[in-house]
């Protein structure tokens, strides 16, 4: 008897679980000469709207538009929805965390044995900073908190075809705000103007394509640093440093920003490299202001869109001009320590119930239930418990995880087969400057990206940002303003593990809610 129960049971599980997992519709299938309109109208709108990127190779005075899918993705609806009702709460974490200086501090101080050159340099800034006296407590956090559908985790009783779980938290120089609410207006357009349908009629509804909010939301944060500092300093202006790279392509990403900054708020910026910065400005001895040398005006906000990586520190004087700027009175967006704070360290050391409950002790089960909902495993690779478990499994599931060290800005990362040699290439103690991460397998997509003027046709898996803004006490904890500011969609061919946009491995994107 139990036998036919069981078996039906079995059957009408998996038919149940088909009919309540939610589909997308089918993307367009275009004829050869829709698609070929389709791409001519792509590009000028991507041209003449500013969806721009210099190319690789660039020579300035040739531009061409980003990297971009030719429709929009798929995407649950429910699970973005929740990626965007959570980013308040993980903006008020780290700055719990950064204000926690006893519990972050030990962890800066160990990580930085293993990894010398970056994190310790930066932690050696910071303590160096505070030595000296940090007179600005207040700090600025453009955030983005990136995620991917996991489909490990789809469930047949729900009706949820898999949960946004965490990639990492950035901190500092997130990119793409300023070119995905184009993304999506482009897509939109393509909607709206009926390339998406070989008769010219619509093929997504109106609310299937949400636009993003992050270029107006993310230059408000900047503002609204700039006009606490007008404020408490009684400045009447002020300008905001942007501190870029040298050979910059994602410069029309910055730039919307920095117009909307203007357009809106009436604030000018002002774009330096790090080693053009000790001659073009001036700190008071006295009053740590800083101005610029050409104007006199005064620098309220220091905005990087560099010093994530070591290369941007590529000489002595570089980390000499972070620190003196980071002992002066502007708001920096991020400080160092805010900066520091988004090590996929302390990621992994946030990554349980009981380690988030200590930073959010108001929060209730549920609202801390949610936040951990996004978490993946993580371990470290140390002689704890959890380590030696996760040395075990490392060499014997690699397949299963990623093996990041402290590095932002991709390509850094270890995967897969190639961990465990990595691993043995290392002296065992140096492990500990890694960490251990299960690998949350999204669901492909077909889409079809276009790049310089080629189309590539393959499998696509896409990964969510979410970002957030903070403006916050470093000392106190105390938030000024914390919000939620839009979103993003990167694509990359399911074949690659790295997403980079500017680095060559993937395309913006925007999302198809269904
Ligand atoms: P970075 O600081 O260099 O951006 P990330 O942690 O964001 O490092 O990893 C880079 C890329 O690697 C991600 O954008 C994503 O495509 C992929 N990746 C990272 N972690 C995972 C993971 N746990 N599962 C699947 N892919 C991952
Ligand atoms: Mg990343």
């Amino acid at each position: 008897m139990m036998f036919p129960f069981r078996r039906i049971s079995k059957v009408s599980l998996v038919l149940a679980r088909k009919l309540l997992m939610t589909t997308p519709k089918p993307l367009p299938t275009l004829n050869e000469d829709r698609q070929s309109e389709l791409v001519n109208n792509l590009s000028h709108w991507a041209l003449g709207n500013g969806l721009t990127m210099y190319p690789t190779n660039f020579e300035l005075h040739n531009t061409g538009y980003a990297p971009v899918t030719l429709f929009p993705t798929p995407f649950p609806r429910k699970q973005f929805e929740k990626a965007l009702a959570v980013q308040e709460d993980f903006n008020e974490l780290y700055a719990q965390v950064v204000k926690n200086q006893e519990w972050l501090g030990p962890i800066l101080e160990d990580l930085s044995q293993f990894d010398k050159d970056f994190t310790g340099k930066l932690w050696e800034t910071y303590k160096e900073a505070k030595t000296i006296g940090i007179v600005q407590p207040v700090s600025l956090g453009l955030f983005r908190s990136d995620y991917m559908v996991d489909t490990l985790s789809a469930s047949s009783f729900d009706g949820v075809n898999g949960k946004i779980k965490q990639i990492e938290f950035n901190t500092v120089s997130v990119s793409f705000g300023g070119l995905s609410p184009k993304v999506a207006q482009l897509h939109r357009y393509l909607n709206e103007n009926g390339n998406y349908h070989n008769e010219g009629k619509l093929h997504f509804e109106d609310d299937e394509l949400p636009n993003s909010e992050s270029t107006a939301s993310l230059a408000n944060g900047l503002a609204k640093a700039a006009a606490y500092y007008n404020s408490t300093e009684s400045t009447d202006s002020s300008v905001v440093l942007v501190v870029v790279q040298d050979n910059e392509r994602n410069v029309f990403d910055q730039r919307a920003l920095e117009f909307d900054l203007l357009k809106r708020h009436k604030v000018r910026s002002i774009r330096l490299r790090m080693e053009d910065i000790s001659a073009s400005t001036d700190i008071d001895e006295k009053t740590k202001r800083v101005r610029l040398r050409a104007t006199g005006e005064e620098v309220s906000v220091i905005y990087y869109r560099s010093a994530y990586a070591p290369s941007d520190f590529s000489n002595l004087q570089n980390w000499q001009t972070r620190l003196d700027l980071e002992v002066t009175k502007a708001i920096k967006c991020p400080s160092v320590l805010t900066q520091l704070s988004g090590c996929k360290k302390v990621q992994q050391i946030l990554s349980t119930k009981e380690a988030i409950q200590q930073f959010l002790p108001t929060k209730n089960d549920q609202e801390l239930s949610t936040l951990c909902d996004t978490f993946v495993k993580l371990y470290p690779l140390d002689n704890s418990e959890l380590g030696k478990r996760a040395k075990k499994l490392a060499f014997e599931k690699p397949e299963q995880f990623v093996l990041k060290p402290q590095r932002e800005g991709g390509g850094n990362n270890i995967y897969k087969e190639n961990i465990v040699p990595f691993l043995q290439s290392l002296d065992e103690k140096d492990w500990q400057g890694y960490i251990l991460m299960e690998l949350i397998r999204p669901p492909a997509s077909k889409n079809k990206i276009i790049r310089e003027g080629r189309i590539y046709e393959e499998d696509i898996i896409s990964e969510l940002g979410v970002f957030g803004t903070l403006l916050f006490n470093e000392d106190s904890g105390k938030i000024l303003s914390n919000e939620v500011s839009g979103w993003l969609l990167r694509s990359k061919f399911s074949s690659s593990n790295e997403g980079g946009v500017a680095a060559g491995f993937g395309c913006v994107d925007s999302v198809y809610l269904f």
